[in-house]
């Protein structure tokens, strides 16, 4: 029997089924698909990968001679509490098609987890306030349940320098994030958690401060902001060389 050699990828779902789901769950999700996804017409690749670690989903967006592939890995199949991880997603995406996510690369091969949390400290929180503003997306569930695990992950500071700047960079976007909750009771239990993270990791906690301080001093609704905010990151940290944008 001859054999055939055939070039195998990752398994995708097609959007359409994704989505019939997802809209007949939210009618936010439907308003800000048909809103948003639907001005851009470029295929999204969505693979479901029941074994991810530490997050609900991700976007990648992978560079190939032929042109940009777009994709999305999800744990979980949707339903009623994890739809706002579906949208965020596509938002990521929908920056990206637009040219507004700014794309970092690690030239040092022990900062390249790094670059994947600074893209996301850049871009979350502008993705959620988007959803939460236009299209009444509720953050606080999300943002309550993830803390439940930040709490798990967060018990002790790390005694090596690059996992406390990557521990500062995460505190550093949910701070941004928990900033979209308006103040009150809603906030106690985040409040809570950064008091004690003051005293249980306090290098991350000082130098998550810094880069807030970096990132409310630019703004960062445009790739140019987003540029200037990562040029004095590493000046500052120092990272210099070590990791730089992508063109
Ligand atoms: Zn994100």
């Amino acid at each position: 029997m001859e054999e055939i050699l055939i070039d195998v990828d990752e398994p995708f779902i097609e959007e359409s089924v994704l989505v019939e789901v997802l809209c007949k769950l939210s009618s936010q999700f439907e308003r800000f698909y048909q809103e948003e996804r639907k001005r851009y017409d470029f295929p999204i690749l969505w693979i479901w990968k029941p074994d991810l670690e530490g997050r609900e989903a991700f976007a990648r967006v992978i560079r190939t001679s032929k042109g940009k592939i777009y994709k999305i890995y999800f744990r979980n199949h949707p339903k009623p509490d994890n739809i706002l991880t579906f949208a965020h997603e596509i938002g990521h995406l929908i920056r990206a098609k637009e040219g507004k996510s700014l794309k970092i690369k690690a030239t040092d091969n022990s900062l390249s987890d790094l670059t994947t949390d600074l893209m996301s400290m850049l871009e979350d929180s502008i993705v959620d306030s988007q959803l939460n503003k236009k299209y009444n997306f509720d953050l606080l569930p999300y943002y309550k349940r993830s803390l439940k695990r930040t709490k798990e992950q967060l018990k002790s500071e790390p005694v090596h320098k690059s996992l406390k700047f990557v521990r500062a960079v995460r505190l550093c976007n949910l701070k941004l994030r928990w900033n979209l909750i308006p103040s009150g009771d809603s906030r106690k239990e985040w409040c809570d958690f950064l008091e004690d993270c003051k005293i249980n990791s306090p290098t991350s906690w000082r130098w998550s401060e810094v880069l807030l301080s970096i990132i409310v001093k630019h703004g960062r609704e445009t790739i140019e902001q987003h540029k200037a905010i990562f040029s004095e990151l590493v000046e500052t940290f120092p990272l210099k060389g070590r990791m730089e944008i992508i063109k």
